[in-house]
């Protein structure tokens, strides 16, 4: 797949720390190119497809003092509980804003339900909110957030757009867990049935999993011990869940202090956009 970018999808991964690499040969030739390179620590992405097969994002949230957890025990092919799986989205995010399943409830400020087009073709999903989050109510609205609607504006896609600029974002866990720290397992846990039933209302084509808990928490119905595979393995592929593609992707705030890995995001985005316009006929799992 060839991308033709326009003035302002360049201007976006300016903005992302992307350098695009023009190609010398015709457009076509460079389709099936390698890794994009990198230049002194830059991130550098040629405007055709990149295979991935990439190194684990091994950071944890920033700021967390936890070791790694593994992931929550799978719920996924549990039926939802019957409440929530009949609720519309009104009722949906009154449920999280007063839930009090685990102890997150006694810390938060305010749940952080979603944000963006019901309607979306796409659903981001990322970790857990953070202080930001927490105290304004809407996912991804600190620097990582602004990293992560530069990449989206690099599709043509917009947090407050609709029809083909849609998207909606979401997170594993809809209250901050104190101090950044992880997620538990029992916290993803209490939580999954909320983010399930936000994919079934919205119904996407494409899930954009950023980081390893959203990985994890998606994956762990259809990957056999995914929590033990580094993120990197599991980028380049298309996996699913509840039948809906997921593509692999870094969390935004690993990017930021890992700028050269934002070319490798890139190729993320280009192979969840190649998977949309495909169509995605039949996922791998
Ligand atoms: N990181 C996340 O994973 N989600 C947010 O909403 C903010 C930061």
């Amino acid at each position: 797949m060839s991308l033709d970018l326009d003035t302002r999808q360049r201007a976006m991964l300016q903005e992302m720390g992307v350098r695009v690499w023009e190609p010398e040969h015709p457009a076509g030739v460079m389709d099936e190119a390698a890794p994009s390179p990198l230049r002194g620590g830059e991130a550098v992405v040629t405007t055709a497809r990149v295979a991935v097969s990439e190194q684990a994002e091994v950071a944890a949230r920033p700021g967390s003092t936890q070791p790694p957890v593994p992931a929550a025990t799978p719920s996924v092919g549990q039926a939802l509980p019957a409440d929530i799986a009949a609720m519309d989205w009104p009722a949906l995010q009154q449920a999280v804003a007063s839930c009090q399943a685990c102890d997150l409830c006694q810390s938060r400020k305010n749940t952080v339900f979603g944000i963006g087009d019901t309607q979306a073709r796409w659903l981001v999903v990322g970790e857990a909110p953070g202080e930001n989050e927490d105290l304004q109510g809407e996912p991804f609205v600190g620097a990582a957030g602004q990293l992560l609607d530069n990449m989206l504006k690099a599709l043509g896609l917009n947090r407050t757009g609709s029809g083909e600029q849609g998207v909606y974002i979401a997170n594993v866990l809809k209250c901050r867990p104190p101090a950044n720290r992880n997620p538990q397992p029992a916290e993803v846990r209490q939580c999954e049935p909320y983010l399930r039933r936000q994919v079934e209302l919205l119904q996407p084509q494409i899930i954009l999993a950023l980081g390893r808990f959203a990985v994890q928490s998606l994956l762990q119905a259809t990957v056999p011990d995914v929590a033990t595979i580094p993120l990197g393995k599991l980028r380049g592929q298309v996996h699913s869940y509840q039948g809906v593609p997921v593509v692999v992707s870094y969390h935004p705030a690993y990017l930021l202090r890992t700028p050269q890995d934002k070319a490798k995001a890139w190729a993320d985005l280009c192979l969840a956009l190649d998977v949309m316009r495909r169509g995605a006929a039949a996922p791998a799992v």
